[in-house]
Order: C-alpha cells, then structure tokens, then sequence
C-alpha cells in the first residue's frame, strides 16, 4: 500500500492573511484532495515577537471563506514547546547540535569584525563548539543564557524540488542556525520539522521564500534519521512590475478581497492560476473542479504576476452566476455602507416615494448584474435608485441636438408617459410604444431617449431609460422628467 498523502498549511500568526498564503494553502489543499490525502492546519506560533492578535482569526476565516477545509483539529506549536526542548537536546546528545552561550554584544562584534574587509557574509565563527564538556556543563548549572545552534555538517546538501527539480547547496554556505533561543522556545526551523515528521507530513508545499531554508532543514532530518518529505515551492506573487505584491499595488490581503467585493469563487479560482497552467483553455474552475484537476507537475516556477483586470473578469463571471436573489443580499451591506439603506435594509427615506422593500433592491441590482465587477462599486452604480439624482443641465442635452430642443422633447416625454398605462410599465412596452411615438412625430432617439435617460439617473452612463424607467415605477418616473423640464 502507498502511503497516505498528507499536506499542511502552516501560517505564523503574524498579521494580516496575504492572498499568497491563502494560494499556499490553497494549493496543499489541492494536492491533497486530488490525491485523497489529508490536508491539515498547525499555528506557527512560536515567535512571541512577532504574534499579532486576532491574525488567527484571519487565517481561520479566511480560509472558511475560500471553502479550504482541513482534517482533524488545529495544532498550535506554542502548546508543544517541551517536544521540541526534548528533540533540541537528543541533538545535542547526539553531537548534531551544540550550546551556545555568545551574548549579542558578542555576536554583533564577531559580525563587524567579519565585514570589516567589506565582505557580506557573516557566519557564526563557532567559538562555543570549542568549549569543553565541563566549561558548558558549568555555565549551564551556572544558569548562562544560551541558544542551542544546529552543527551544520561538511559536504553538500541536496535535493529534488517537486516545482524547481534540482537544488543543490554547500554546507559551507549555511550558518549554524540557532534551534532554540534563549527563552526556551524553539525556532522556525526546528519546531517545522519536528512536526512535518511528527504529524506524517509527506509533501511540504510552501512559499518560494522557504527555499533557503530548505537545506537547514534536510539536514535536521538527517540528523534525526527520519524520512525526507517531498518539497514543493510556489513562485513568489508578483506586482506587474514584477516587485513582490505589497500594499502599494493595492489589496493584498485576503480580508480587502472580501471588503471589496470579490466573491470566494472568483478568487479561489484566480490565484488557482497563478502559477498553475491546467494545460488547455479553460480558466472558469469551481473549486470542485480545482479538486480533480489540480497538477502539481503542471506549476511553473516563474514568478506569478498578478493580474487585477483578470480576477475582476473572472469576478464578474461569478457575480452573473449567482441567482439575483442571493445576489441582492450580498449587494445589502454595501448599499448600506453607502448610506442608502438603513439597518433593516429598508430604502432610507430620501425625500422620494421609492418603494420600501427588498423587491425593489432586488430590482436595481438585478439591472447592473451584468455589469458589476465587485459588489463594492453597487453604491457608486445604483446611488440614482436610491437619492434622486441633481440633473446637470447641459448634460441633458444630447451631444447632436440642443437645450431648446431637449425641453421640447422632455415636455413630450412628461405628457406622454402619463399616458401609459401602469400595465404596460415594462421595459419592453416602453421602450415599443416610446420608439413608435418618436418616430411618428419626426423625432430622433437620441435626441429624446438621451434627455430621458440623464433624468432619470443623472448619469453620462447608466442603464437604457426604459430599464431605469420599468424599476422607478411610473410615478417616480414623471416626477423626475418633471424636474428636468424648466
Ligand atoms: N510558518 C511559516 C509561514 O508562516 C511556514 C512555512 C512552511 O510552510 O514551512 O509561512
């Protein structure tokens, strides 16, 4: 029988939930559910200095949100800190690792004297390796604070990276890493592969960032004589200025995605490509799909450059799948934020006699579902449903035709309209009737429909007149071509 395939998503709880973990995570799921594996979840939380509060809360709900689940229950490395103090000193024991009792003053001296001939490197000069037994045995009883440091041995250490083939890196090139610091806790490095071991981890798919790191750790394998998992490391994200995506490019965590009204789906989906070819056209994947599809062999290790104007794409796809209903709540917040619902997402009474009711909303939305491309922009491209818009003058004037002309047309419209009967208030009666009539009087369309269109919404682009006009109802219709008419 092979073995089982098991992956992990291992965040350090040190702020916000970047869209680059989320693809980590989102491709060790991946890997796993393609592979019938089991994918779970550690807390990296061993860096007391660098922990932020409520950043689990964020992974936790970022994940929740992307639909990435995980087997069994969290661990948490700060609950585990004797398991890594006993393996620390079964190297020490073993001769792989040693004490280390250089203060920083000492450090920062050995650093200066290093790159005192302009040279970059520094390494640790291994001055506490050459303690004998009895001087460590007595600085410890003595109660000295001291680090435990890795013994990094000589040769080259090498390995297949599953996404970058092979790596291969001197030893001579790695410092003797500390394992665990003064406070007892353990390091990254140590604490990552105890537990790969410990939790049966057999493919560590992670970061670009963590490749470095790698060789130090392949050599604690070793040295511990456990099995080597299978590493795969995902290309950075990149701005299209090829820099690493950071605030300056704009969102970049996963919580601003959500804010600004990107769906689950649609993200999930994007950063699926980004770095991923599924090696045909496709683009549109459900994460059902991702599951069945996913190919790690097919992950390129170029740099993933990330494209705004896709996922905007990609999120306009999703939003004119949902069903307008569901749709319509997920617009309600954002309306709200905007001011134009109260808490009970009932229309605020803006001096108009707009109808009150979901229905309505439901009725607006329903009229930019095409269009939208986040649920965020809902406000800025419905706010005329809501607040009856202040019709600039000149703007009602189509680019061909005249003011004097305009108010003549707006005067027709006014007695015309009133006619219609409240049964043929459709979009497509209206837009009939209102064709037919301009016709038979020697009117143009867009010398009439244009003026119409401006004042109803107050905008250079919005929706057809008879669509605005179908969800305003009759009444509200009238009263704004009678406020435009001098
Ligand atoms: N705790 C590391 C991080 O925050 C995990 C790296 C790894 O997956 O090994 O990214």
């Amino acid at each position: 029988m092979s073995t089982q395939i098991k992956t992990r998503f291992a965040p350090s709880p040190t702020g916000e939930m970047h869209i680059g973990n989320l693809r980590s995570a989102l491709f060790a799921y991946l890997f796993a559910q393609k592979n019938q594996g089991e994918f779970i979840l550690r807390i990296e939380d061993t860096d007391q200095t660098r922990y932020q509060e409520g950043s689990v809360d964020a992974i936790l709900g970022g994940l929740e949100w992307a639909g990435i689940k995980y087997d069994g229950e969290i661990t948490y490395q700060s609950k585990r800190i004797a398991i890594y103090q006993k393996y620390a000193d079964e190297l020490v024991k073993a001769g792989h690792a040693y004490h280390c009792f250089c203060t920083a003053d000492d450090l920062a001296t050995m650093r200066q004297e290093q790159t005192a001939d302009g040279s970059t490197v520094t390494r640790y000069d291994r001055r506490c390796l050459n303690l004998s037994a009895e001087e460590v045995k007595a600085k410890l009883a003595a109660g000295t604070p001291h680090v435990i440091r890795l013994k990094v041995p000589t040769g080259e250490t090498e390995f297949i990276d599953l996404i970058r083939g092979k790596v291969k890196i001197n030893n001579a090139d790695v410092d003797d890493q500390i394992l665990l610091k003064s406070d007892g806790f353990p390091t990254y490095h140590l604490a990552n592969v105890i537990d790969d071991h410990e939790m049966g981890i057999t493919h560590v798919i992670r970061a670009e960032e963590w490749l470095p790191s790698t060789p130090k750790h392949i050599i604690l394998y070793q040295m511990f004589g456990w099995e080597i998992p299978a590493f795969a490391h995902l290309s950075m994200v990149l701005a299209p200025d090829r820099s690493k995506l950071s605030k300056r490019h704009g969102a970049t965590s996963v919580l601003e995605f959500k804010n600004l009204g990107y769906l689950p789906e649609a993200v999930v989906n994007y950063i699926a490509l980004l770095g991923w070819n599924p090696g045909t056209e496709q683009e549109v994947f459900s994460l059902a799909e991702l599951e069945q599809e996913f190919d790690l062999a097919k992950v390129n290790k170029a740099g993933a450059i990330f494209d705004i104007e896709k996922l905007n794409w990609l999120n306009g796809h999703y939003i004119r799948q949902k069903e307008l209903g569901e749709l319509t709540k997920m617009c309600v917040p954002y309306l709200q934020q905007a001011g134009y619902l109260d808490e009970k997402s009932e229309i605020r009474n803006q001096g108009s006699e707009i109808k009150e009711s979901f229905e309505y909303i439901k009725l607006v939305v329903g009229l930019e579902q095409e269009r939208l491309k986040k649920l965020s922009e809902i406000g800025e491209r419905t706010k005329y449903f809501f607040v009856r818009p202040k019709v600039d003058q000149k703007m009602l004037v189509w680019k061909k035709s005249t003011p004097a002309e305009t108010q003549e047309r707006l005067q027709f419209l006014l007695e015309f309209l009133a006619t219609v009967p409240e049964e043929n208030w459709t979009r497509n009666t209206l837009e009939e009737v209102l064709v037919q009539e301009i016709k038979k009087r020697g009117y143009g369309n867009g010398d009439t429909l244009w003026p119409m269109r401006v004042a109803l919404s107050g905008e250079e682009k919005s929706p057809s007149p008879f669509e605005i006009a179908e969800v305003l109802g009759k009444d509200e219709t009238v009263e704004r071509i009678k406020m435009s008419v001098n």
